[in-house]
């Protein structure tokens, strides 16, 4: 389970260009315009290669100097980005993850120049961020029964939320360049 940060697609169009990879070609097998007819030519491709009969070809999202580089975080570390940067999470009625921690509902969209804002306060050491990392963690669900999954975290380098607002501030001046706004889901 994870967040990602975005351009929103203007005007609802998606102008993104997709590799379609398959592991046995080093070569791609198709630039494709727009994820839904990414996703219709990698699971076509799918239908005649074994190894991609289960999941169908891999969507590869390509990048021209000065593209909106989207930024995928897992949810725990969203909440803690979304915190930093200022936005009211609903902790109170979130469902809660195996571990404890609350998984509020992250979804959201704001012009490109107010994101930076947040994130260039969260980046100038006015807040206090604690980002000396969290320790690996393996752990059984349901561990009254012997019986439960296992689950490995495999916890936070330091430095994490660090690295990741600066490329969210890269988002975000990229955003502003094109005039979109930054959303996240
Ligand atoms: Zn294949």
């Amino acid at each position: 389970m994870s967040v990602t940060f975005a351009a929103e697609l203007p005007d609802g169009t998606d102008n993104r260009t997709f590799l379609i990879v398959c592991d046995s070609t080093t070569a791609p097998l198709a630039h494709i315009v727009g994820y839904a007819e990414a996703e219709v030519e990698a699971q076509a491709h799918g239908l005649l290669c074994n190894r991609c009969a289960d999941y169908g070809a891999e969507i590869r999202e390509e990048f021209a100097e000065g593209d909106p580089v989207p930024v995928n975080v897992a949810n725990a570390n969203a909440v803690e980005l979304l915190q930093l940067l200022g936005f009211d999470l609903d902790l109170q009625d979130a469902a809660v993850s195996p571990l404890g921690d609350p998984l509020p509902e992250m979804v959201g969209a704001i012009a490109a120049r107010l994101f930076l804002d947040r994130v260039d306060v969260a980046l100038s050491g006015a807040l206090d961020v604690n980002d000396c990392g969290t320790t690996p963690l393996t752990y059984r669900l349901g561990d009254t029964d012997r019986t439960g999954a296992i689950v490995h975290d495999f916890g936070r380098r330091p430095g994490y939320l660090t690295d990741r607002l600066r490329q969210l501030r890269d988002l975000a001046l990229a955003c502003e360049a094109r005039g979109l706004r930054v959303v996240w889901d």
